[in-house]
C-alpha cells in the first residue's frame, strides 16, 4: 500500500462553473479502473454550468447545503444526503445562495458532456422552490 500525495487544489474552469468553485482529486482510478472521485467545494450561488454524465454520477455533501436540478425537479441536498443522475440526464448542482457547499462526486466516464452556464434567472427559481 501507499500514502497518496495529495495534488494541488484546482479552481473549477469560468467556461464549466459559475462562481467560486474549487476541487480536489480524491481518486482516479488506472489501468482498468475507471474510478474518479472529486472533493468538490462551491462558494454561495456557485454552481456547475448544464451537463450530463455518460455513466452517470453520485454526489454525496459533507458539508453545508446544496441544490441538484434537472430540467424537471430540483433536489436540496445536506450532509449525508447522496443523489444520483442516471446516465445521460442533464442536471446543474451548486450551493445555495447562503451556504457554503461541498460534495464528494463520483463517476466512471472520462469527460461529461457540457451544455449552457445556469442563468441567473435558472438559479434563482431552482433555489426558492
Ligand atoms: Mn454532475
Amino acid at each position: 500500500m501507499e500514502l497518496l500525495s495529495k495534488q494541488a487544489t484546482t479552481a473549477g474552469p469560468a467556461e464549466l462553473f459559475t462562481g467560486s468553485v474549487w476541487f480536489d482529486v480524491v481518486a482516479r482510478g488506472e489501468g482498468d479502473s475507471r474510478l474518479r472521485v472529486n472533493t468538490v467545494r462551491f462558494a454561495p450561488c456557485a454552481r456547475t454550468a448544464w451537463h450530463s454524465h455518460s455513466l452517470g454520477q453520485m454526489l454525496q455533501v459533507t458539508e453545508g447545503v446544496g441544490v441538484v436540478a434537472t430540467r424537471e425537479k430540483v433536489i436540496v441536498m445536506r450532509p449525508g444526503d447522496t443523489v444520483h443522475t442516471p446516465p445521460g440526464e442533464e442536471h446543474w448542482h451548486g450551493a445555495v445562495h447562503d451556504r457554503f457547499m461541498t460534495h464528494l462526486a463520483m463517476w466512471e466516464d472520462d469527460d461529461a458532456t457540457w451544455g449552457d452556464h445556469v442563468t441567473d434567472t435558472e438559479y434563482e427559481q431552482a433555489t426558492r422552490a
